[in-house]
């Protein structure tokens, strides 16, 4: 999984600018949305949440990818 450092950037999330996050495929995370992301279990709403926006913005084998490390 490639990761990138940015300075400021929207996050897709929670569409916060951060100065720590990550870049998949173009799209920005939050350090903080990445660690809930990270932690969360798959039967959370934050996971659901997660997904739902993930489909829309980044392809699912990402997904698979980050979640199923
Ligand atoms: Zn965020």
């Amino acid at each position: 999984m490639k990761q990138y450092i940015v300075t400021k950037t929207s996050c897709i999330m929670c569409n916060k600018t951060s100065k720590n996050g990550i870049i998949i495929r173009g799209k920005y995370i939050c350090s903080e949305c990445e660690t809930k992301i990270v932690n969360s279990d798959i039967n959370t709403d934050f996971y659901e949440y997660y997904k739902n926006h993930i489909k829309k913005n980044i392809s699912l084998s990402l997904i698979k990818e980050n979640i199923e490390l």
